[in-house]
Formats: C-alpha cells, structure tokens, sequence
C-alpha cells in the first residue's frame, strides 16, 4: 500500500538545532510529523566526515535510518564565498574553531573580506532523505553578498552578515518569515515537500 505522507507520516530531520527545527516544521507544517534527534532518542554528535555537503547529509540520514528505523532527512549547509575561492564551504560551522562558534565565524569572515571589492557569496543547502532504504538528494541555493560588518539580530549562524540578492538587507535584518520563503534551505526542502506530495 502507497504511503501517504499528507496524512502526517512521522519523519525525522536528524538535527537538534532549535532555529532549524522551527524553519523546517513550519515550511512542513500539514505534510509531515517532523521529530528531532532528541524526540528519538538520539544523543550521538555523528562525525560529518564527507569532503561535500551532500556526502555530509548523507552521512547523518543514513545514521538515523540504520539504527532506529525512521525515515528521515538530514542537511548539510555550507557558505560559499566568491572572493575567498568557495571558502568556508563544507567547514563553515567549524571555520574559525573546532566548537560551531558563531561569533568567531562571523569575526574570522569579515577579517578575511576585509578591504575585498567582489563580495559575492551564496549558501548551499543539500538535504539527504532516506525513505524504505533509498537514498534521495535535493539541493537549494540563495546568491548574495556579505556586508562589511553584522547586522541585525534575528536568524542565527551567518545570517547577520549574509545580505541575499535584490534586499539590500542581511537575513538577521529581513527576519525568519521572509528568509523562509527565499533561504537556500527553504529551496531544498520545497523541493523535497514536492517529492513527499508526489509519492
Ligand atoms: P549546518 O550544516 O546546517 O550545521 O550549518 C553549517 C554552518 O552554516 C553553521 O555554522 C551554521 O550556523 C551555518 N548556517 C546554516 N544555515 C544557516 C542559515 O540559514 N543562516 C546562517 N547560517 C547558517
């Protein structure tokens, strides 16, 4: 019997961080019961070894689904920035320390920016969903720059120095509500709602 995922299966997104648990339930909100690793069980920090974004995902999703059984989806984020040649890419939580420090992050960018003309950059999210055993990919990307320094004080991780395309405004500044319906995130996950809606 076909599945049907409008009915509100239980899936897990294999994350415990809050901001991205809200952005994701709410841009799922009525397609799918969304758990987070913690609704599980699940307190492993699991190692994202991969040298891409996706193969980072892919890592994760398949960890929940080998050991507990849900079908679930992972994300792995990366900011790409032009003028640094893709950098932070695949290490943006750890670019500045070993410990996901935001503010460091953010210090160690504009430091690295800082007297740079071409500040073009965008974000990168690949989601990794594992249904039944089989592996999917989607991807979302939002193009912009980053400002010469933060600013704003919603969102989280480099949303205060990341300005999308045609706002003229950082993400921390234009709020959650208005980065849901553009953010690279958004992208990925809309396209695996469309997946979910079509099976
Ligand atoms: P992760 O792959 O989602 O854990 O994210 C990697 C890094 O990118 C972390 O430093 C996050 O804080 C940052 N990041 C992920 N998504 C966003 C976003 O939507 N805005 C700003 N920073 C983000």
């Amino acid at each position: 019997m076909k599945r049907n995922y409008k009915t509100m299966k239980k899936i897990v997104f294999a994350t415990n961080n809050e901001h991205k648990l809200r952005e994701i339930r709410d841009i799922l909100k009525e397609k799918a019961e969304v758990l987070s690793l913690a609704d599980i069980g699940c307190y492993v920090d699991i190692a994202e070894t991969a040298d891409t974004l996706e193969g980072n995902a892919l890592i994760k999703a398949r960890y929940v689904y080998e050991n507990y059984g849900y079908d679930c989806f992972a994300d792995d984020t990366g900011l790409e920035v032009e003028a640094l040649g893709g950098a932070p890419g695949v290490h943006t939580a750890r670019y500045a320390t070993d410990g996901h420090d935001t503010s460091a992050n953010m210090r160690k960018l504009l430091a690295e920016m800082k007297g740079k003309t071409n500040r073009k950059a965008c974000f990168r999210t690949a989601i990794a969903f594992i249904r039944d055993g089989e592996e999917h990919l989607f991807s979302g990307r939002v193009d912009g720059y980053i400002s010469e320094e933060p600013l704003g004080d919603r969102g989280f991780g480099y949303d205060p120095v990341f300005i999308p395309e045609e706002t003229g405004k950082t993400f921390a500044q234009l709020g959650e509500e208005f980065k849901n319906t553009i953010s690279h995130r958004a992208r990925a996950v809309n396209k695996l709602m469309e997946y979910l809606n079509s099976l």
